[in-house]
């Protein structure tokens, strides 16, 4: 915490003080301690605050289950919103698999201390933090028990220094369990989660459990992507469904939340991740890349709202 923080400390008993010195809003839920507060907490939930404050739009990405491509959806989106010139930032809490720094190749980045606290790491213009940044073997697995695990997503959140941003991409743990839970209460107040799914029948079940979880959690579902729908030929371009397709929008269709985008099986998609680029500018010209500009849409949208 830094000293400044420290002199604006509220007191048991003490009137409503602004939260922090980012801005002179006394109706910040952070700037009066809740009932049954400790003052540790509240100094903490005052601290996280005071950062992601200064954030216009949060957004979390979504799934079921691992492996359906969430990070693949997330690192996209951050880098289209990027390419649409805004200021962003793309955070990765997936504890057990934090594939972010591979994803933008960032491998082996040295975080730096600024003056306000941990910096992220610049990928062609996206703020990136990653808790892959923090693990000193990459092959290691994490094996951490649930508060220990949640008091460093805590940690972790509370010290970066994102500065002023557009828009917060959040790449959650997968599933709808403890860990996506206490990211979506860590962080409160979100703008809104995209829900990746594939479009076989077992993976879109998962999606009304994440619908249900943002219902519960009172976060707008922006909708939902299809990812690995179909398979894109190398050669002509060509999708030709492998699997049963469409369970995405069936199911975003039957749950009332928008469907956002279908993104085939493309082997450049899965190289473009290996090698450390977004697809979205790698391959811009692209019919897929296309399809993951359309799926910012309503996410630029909420922007234009805030004006
Ligand atoms: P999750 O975050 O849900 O665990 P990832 O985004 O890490 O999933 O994707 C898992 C693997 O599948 C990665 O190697 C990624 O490059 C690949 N992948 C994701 N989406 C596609 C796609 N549409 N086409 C080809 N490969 C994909």
């Amino acid at each position: 915490m830094d000293s400044k923080d420290k002199e604006t400390k509220t007191q048991p008993g003490d009137t409503p003080t602004t939260a922090c010195e980012s801005c002179d809003n006394r109706e910040c839920p952070a700037a009066q301690r809740k009932k049954g507060e400790s003052e540790e907490d509240f100094s903490e939930r005052r601290e996280l605050e005071s950062r992601l404050c200064r954030i216009r739009r949060k957004l979390v990405v979504l799934s079921g289950k691992g492996g359906v491509g969430k990070s693949t959806v997330a690192v996209n989106i951050a880098a289209a919103l990027q390419m649409a010139g805004k200021r962003v930032g793309l955070l990765d809490v997936d504890i057990h698999g934090p594939s972010i720094p591979t994803m933008l190749g960032l491998q082996g980045a040295v975080l730096q201390n600024g003056p306000d606290g941990l910096l992220p790491v610049d990928a062609d213009g996206v703020k990136v933090m990653s808790l892959g940044f923090l693990l000193p073997d990459p092959d290691q697995a994490v094996i951490w028990r649930g508060p220990l695990k949640m008091g460093a997503i805590k940690q972790f959140l509370k010290d970066v220094a994102w500065g002023d941003l557009d828009y917060l991409v959040i790449d959650s743990p997968p599933g709808t369990g403890d860990e996506p839970l206490s990211v979506c209460q860590l962080i409160g107040r979100l703008d809104g989660a995209v829900i990746v799914t594939t479009p076989q029948k077992v993976a879109a079940i998962d999606v009304r459990k994440s619908i249900t979880f943002c219902r519960q959690l009172g976060v707008p579902v922006l909708g939902v992507v299809e990812n690995m729908s179909g398979f894109a030929c190398p050669k002509c371009g060509e999708v030709s469904a492998i699997f049963s397709s469409g369970g995405g929008r069936r199911i975003a269709k039957d749950m009332k939340v928008p469907f956002l985008g279908a993104i085939p099986i493309d082997p450049a998609i899965a190289a473009s991740g290996d090698d450390g680029r977004p697809y979205v500018s790698a391959f811009a010209a692209s019919a897929t890349a296309k399809v993951m500009r359309g799926i910012i849409a309503p996410l630029l949208a909420l922007e234009a709202d805030a004006k």
